[in-house]
This record gives C-alpha cells, structure tokens and sequence, in this order.
C-alpha cells in the first residue's frame, strides 16, 4: 500500500497536464493543495514546486524603453543617502535589517516601479524600524496571505466542483471555470501596489544553506518570516512566463500522444501477441504491461520482451515515425520493418497522405527535451538565488541540496541488497533476470478476503457517504485519537461525492474545511473506493492539523507532498483494521516491503539520468537534438552499467531513459525515490510509537520547513535511506525463512 508514486503539490486540480503548467510558469499562491494520488494517478502529478515568484536582477530591469530613466548609479546613490538617514533615525541595532532590506528591493525594483523620489519615499513610509511596528506588519501580512489563499482556493474548489463532484453533465463553460486561475496574476499586482516590496524591505531572503545549517536554531518566528520572504523571491517577466508555459504544453502534448498500437506489432513469424485496439501510452502504459505481463503464462515473456524492443527504439529514435500512434501500420520492433496493416483494429480511416516507411522519428523526443531547456533556462536571469533549473528544483522545490539526494540514491543502488532480492526474483521467475525486470511485480501475497467479501463488507458499512462522514471520529479513535481529537478533526472534513476515483482537497484558511471526495456506488461503497478513502482521511487530517494547529499560518503544510502521502499511507495500512477484519499478515508485509524496495532501485537509476541530463544540457547550451540524444544514450548506459549490469548481466542497456517525465516534466523524477526513503521513515516511526494518533498529530504540527528538519522532529533523523534499507533487510529474511 505504499505506492509512493509521488510527491508533488497539485496546485490545482485536473486536467492535471494543465496545473503542470500553471506551476511551473510561477503560480502565485504557493500551495493550493488537492491531492488525487492512488494508483492510476502517478503520472498525473504534477510538479511541486514552491518555484513560484520569480525575481527580476536589476542587469535585466533597464530593458523596459517606455518607463521613467532610473539608472543603476542613481538607485544606488538613493541606497547610500537613505541607508544613512535610516541609521541615523533608529540606530546601530537596526543596521543589518536596513542593508539587507534596502538591497532586495533594488535588486528588484524596475524603472516602471518608479524613480529615485519614489523608491526614497516608499522606503521611508514602509522601513518598520521598530520591533512593535514589524511585529505589527508580520501578523497584517500572515492574515492577509492567508485570506488571500485562502479565497483564492475557496474560488478555484467552486469553479472545479461541477468537473470534479459527481453533479451531472459537464458544459464546455465547466471546464472554463475549472481552468481558470484566480490567483495567476497575484505577483505581479504584489510588486505593482508595492506590496511585495514591504516584504522585501523588511524581511529577509534565505538560500537553503541558511536554511539548513541555521533553520534548526532558528524560531518558529524566523521560519515563518523566511516563508513569508520566500514568496516575493522572483520576479519573473511576463514573456517568460508565458515562454516556459508554452514549452511545457508542447512537450505534454508531444508525450499525451505517443501510443502505440500493440495489436500492430509483428515478431519474425509475423504474429500477433497483443490483443486488438490495445494502444498504450508512452512510458507509462507500456511499463504497466510488463508488469501485467508477469501473470500471463503462456506469452507474457514474449510481450516483455517486445515491449523492452519498443521503448530502446523510443530511446534510441530509431522508432520508425509511421509507427507511432497509428493502427494502420504493422511493426516489428526487432528488425524495424514496417508494413500496412494486415488487419484492422480501428475504425478511424488511414491517414491520406500515409506512406508506410520506416524513415525514423527524427529526433522529436530529444528536440523536445531541448525546447524545455531553454524555455526553462529564460528564468535563470530572474531568479538570483537559484540561478539554474536545477537550482531551483533542487534548492527551492525540494530543499534538499543535490549532492545530498545523489547520495542517498546511491546508497540504494550500490546496497548489498539488491543483489540478494535479484536472486530472490530471478528464484521465483525460474530464469535469469532480463533488464525489463527492472520492473519486476511479482512480490505479490495471496489475498486472505476476495474482493467480494470486501466490496460486501464495505457497502453494509457505508451504504452512503454521509455513512462515512458520520462514522468518521470513530474511525480516528480506532487509529488511536482521543476522542475529543477525533471529534475535533471530524468537524473539519466534509464529504462529498466525487466523480471520479476520489481526492483530498485541503483548505488554505482556518475558516474552511478540507474536503474528502470519495466515490459512492448506487449499492453503496465498494472496498476500493474505501481504500482510497482511508488514505485520502489521511490527508484530510493532515491537511487540517498542518493549517489549524500550527503555530503560523506561514508555515501551514508539510515541506512537500511526500510528506502528506507518507502519512496517508499510515492510514490506509490500516483499512481492515478498520474494518474490523486483521491486518495482513508478516509474509504479505514483508513482500510488499521488497516490491516497494526494489520499485526504489529502479526509479533511483532513471532519477539518476535525469539530473544528468539536465546538467548535460546546462553545459552544452548549443547543443543539437542528436548530441542530445546521443549524450542521453551514453549517460543512461553509463549509470546501467554501473548500478544494474552487474545483477542483470548485460551491458549498455538505455531502458532507464524511457521515463515520460524525462520530457515534459522539468526534472521532476528524483522526487520518487526520495518519496519510498521518507515513507519507510515516516512508518518505521509509526510503529516504534505505537499508537497512530498522538505521533501523526506530533508530526504534522511541524509545518512548512525543510525537510530534513520535519524529519529530524518527527523521527529523530534526517530524511534518509536507512529505514528502507532496514526494512529490506527484515523483510529478506522473514521470506527466505517462509521458504526453507
Ligand atoms: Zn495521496
């Protein structure tokens, strides 16, 4: 159950390709959070960032022609007199605050935003040189923040209630509503009205450094004035803006439609193994049949191996561009021959102008991947503490620094582990292990109830979902909250119907409620909408502790959304308990241990070629699309050959490149595995607690700090490999022990 595919602030909610892009063009309002995870959703996360608010260096402010003149020497000059006369008026105590206020406001103020009188002018008004008077401006703008979030996401979960509650049809204009953003403009009216000046006058910028060496000595005061900072912290031009969004929208449409036909591939005798209409999307898809493919006796071995065939052919671009994304066309992915299709599966008629040749797909892929680049790349310029893509979701997104995240996957990928579960794998398969068993799914314990049973169980249960809602605190007294927790907590989660498969929408301001949709059947709930409404309960408990009960609004949140599914994955574990059926048993825990463990090992080696191709791009800004692919050929070989070759026998596999993400998700993979390590910490604390309740409260009190911090709170340590490891370990033995 712990599936961590993800972490990541859904800004937003569907169509998720959408809030992609509105996150990653700079939202304004950093943490709108809906949380649709379970299952199926894993690709559709969308990046998290708190790369928000982009920063505007005064080298680049002179470009605007129309604007009042307003030269670097006579801001700077105006700097000089007033950092003098602010000295002067409150004194040598105050000295430090006004150098650092007055530099962030040059470093962002544009001719547009006025000249030396008014610069001079709104410093005097706006310095709080005073504890009484900052300590005033502090609480204004946390209660102002959060009302602003606050209604702005109240906005954005009515426009979105008709697409995503189960209310009837949806109009066209519903989707309008559910695409439009309120908040897309918040910054740039912020630094307009000068509001986002105050805060640059008076509080201070920090780079994760401060963040982690400091953070830890810091008051809970200190950590919210940083949160509070943080958002003005860029700065970001409009055309920017949009350029990067443009980027981000080709290179999702560019992956969305990427299928392949599978009863269209042919091996040498010209068979068929696939059945009709099967079109599978590129990566996703495609890897989720080798993983079916492990139950099918008879062929599933000849599909893997043909799927494996496909995706090199994608990495390689030696795909031929006929076979993409068309039934009419029949490929063998072995010798890359191409032929009309023998037999129909579509109803769509062949294209006119179709000419069946196996001429490549010309480097698309990669010339893709480059667009990002350097959309991504337009920022850099504004964004002065973390100058680079890289920077920003490493340093900003993630606060974990980069070389500490390398060092942990790793730690993984070299853990005398995996070549122990390797052998357990290749033991179970009866035969040597291939590279597509990188994706190997066969860690699976019989099921002591049939789904029928369950689905029984549950509709007796909660025949409705006011059924749910009622039964709700007793729920979280049986996960071990006092009662009047339980019933406190209850009051702040309301249930509705979703349409889909269900979600977690928190509130932004105490005034609200975060919301569970679930999904209900005529008949009553049927267990899989109960399973994903016991881990979406998790986050509504987060959701509510994280924003009601911590001690500033700035600081509301976890530091990103692995945290918030590590905790809901605690609560989902324990849906039969809560059930009233047992829990499953140490054989069934201990395989699910080694599939989440082995899932980390392969997901850590694809991380590992993103990052390196994004620093390949970085150092070749010129390149072409075919250096570039042929640059991500060599690295992912490279990181195969060291970290996989040796348990899978054979060398120079480019598999780990095939990821969808790879593209259109601006270095997003290494989130994952970073997901699985905080999982495994977050539960090994869980049990060592004893009781959920008590810890989970404990735990999400903390807030919106770094991670690290949050961890070293909730379990002692930082965010590390080790609670993986361990239970890797355990749990390698208990199944070798059932085996003997
Ligand atoms: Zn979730």
């Amino acid at each position: 159950m712990r599936n961590v595919h993800l972490w990541a602030h859904a800004p937003r909610k569907t169509p998720v390709r959408r809030s992609r892009v509105a996150l990653r063009i700079g939202y304004s309002i950093p943490r709108i959070v809906l949380i649709a995870c379970v299952a199926a959703c894993a690709a559709t996360l969308a990046l998290l960032p708190q790369e928000t608010l982009m920063a505007q260096s005064t080298a680049t402010a002179a470009n605007s022609q129309s604007t009042p003149t307003l030269t670097a020497a006579q801001l700077n000059e105006s700097m000089l007199k007033l950092q003098r006369e602010l000295l002067s008026k409150y004194g040598e105590g105050q000295k430090a605050r006004i150098r650092t206020g007055l530099h962030q406001v040059v470093e962002f103020w544009r001719p547009e935003d006025g000249d030396a009188a008014v610069f001079e002018n709104f410093v005097r008004t706006n310095f709080a040189g005073d504890q009484a008077s900052l300590d005033t401006m502090f609480d204004r703008f946390q209660r102002m923040l959060e009302e602003l979030d606050g209604h702005m996401h109240e906005i954005s979960r009515e426009f979105s209630a008709q697409q995503d509650l189960d209310l009837g049809p949806i109009q066209r204009y519903d989707e309008v509503f559910a695409g439009y953003d309120p908040s897309a403009h918040v910054i740039d009216d912020f630094f307009q009205n000068k509001l986002a000046f105050v805060v640059l006058l008076n509080f201070r910028l920090t780079t994760l450094e401060e963040r982690i060496n400091l953070g830890p000595k810091w008051t809970r005061r200190e950590w919210a004035e940083a949160r509070l900072a943080e958002r003005f912290s860029k700065r970001i031009p409009a055309e920017v803006n949009l350029a990067i969004a443009q980027a981000a929208a080709d290179s999702g449409s560019y992956i969305a439609s990427y299928n392949i036909w599978m009863y269209h591939l042919v091996d040498d005798q010209g068979r068929r193994i696939f059945p009709p209409k099967m079109r599978l999307l590129s990566h996703w898809n495609l890897r989720d049949e080798i993983k079916a493919d492990y139950a099918d006796s008879a062929n599933g071995l000849a599909k893997q191996r043909m799927i494996q065939q496909v995706m090199e052919r994608i990495v390689t671009q030696s795909i031929p561009q006929v076979a993409i994304d068309d039934p009419h066309v029949d490929w063998n992915p072995f010798t890359n021959e191409v032929k009309p299709a023998a037999e129909q599966d579509s109803d769509a008629p062949a294209r006119a102008d179709l000419k069946i040749t196996n001429a490549p797909e010309p480097d698309a892929r990669y010339t893709t991947l480059l667009k990002d680049y350097r959309a991504a790349r337009l920022a850099d310029p504004y964004s002065p503490t973390a100058p680079t893509l890289i920077d920003r979701r490493f340093n900003e997104d993630r606060e974990i620094p980069e070389e500490r995240l390398r060092a942990m996957l790793e730690q993984v990928l070299t853990s005398p582990l995996v070549p122990q579960v390797a052998k357990l794998i290749e033991a179970r398969l009866g035969r040597p292990l291939e590279p597509f068993d990188v994706w190997y799914s066969g860690f699976r314990a019989g099921n002591k109830y049939s789904e029928a049973e369950l689905d029984a169980a549950v509709a007796k249960k909660y025949p409705t979902a006011e059924a749910y809602q009622k039964d709700i605190p007793n729920l979280l007294m049986k996960l071990g909250f006092a009662p009047e927790r339980a019933r406190y907590v209850a009051s702040h989660i309301i249930v509705d119907p979703a349409r889909g498969s269900g979600h977690a929408m928190g509130a932004q301001m105490r005034s609200e409620s975060s919301h569970l949709r679930t999904r209900v059947e005529k008949n009553g709930m049927n267990y899989k909408g109960y399973n994903i409404a016991v881990h979406e309960m998790g986050h509504n408990v987060e959701q509510t502790f994280s924003l009601n009960d911590v001690d500033y609004t700035l600081l509301q949140g976890v530091p990103n959304t692995a945290f918030t599914e590590a905790l809901a994955f605690v609560f989902q574990n324990q849906d039969l308990a809560l059930l009233g059926l047992s829990s499953p048993d140490a054989q069934s825990e201990a395989l699910k241990t080694l599939n989440d463990f082995w899932t980390t090992y392969e997901i850590s080696g694809v991380a590992l070629v993103d990052m390196a191709v994004w620093h390949w791009m970085y150092d070749h800004p010129e390149a072409k699309p075919e250096e570039l692919r042929d640059a991500t050929l060599q690295i992912a070989k490279d990181i195969w050959n060291r970290y996989y070759a040796p348990v899978f026998g054979k060398r120079d596999v480019v598999l780990l490149a095939i990821y969808s993400h790879m593209i259109d998700s601006f270095l997003y993979l290494p989130d994952y595995p970073i997901g699985h390590l905080i999982a495994f910490q977050v539960e090994e604390q869980m049990k060592k607690a004893g009781s959920i309740g008590p810890e989970f409260e404990r735990m999400a009190k903390m807030g919106r700090v770094t991670p690290d911090l949050w961890m070293e709170n909730a379990t002692g340590k930082p965010v590390s490999a080790d609670a993986l490891l361990t239970a890797t370990e355990d749990a390698l033995k208990q199944v070798q022990a059932k085996q003997q």
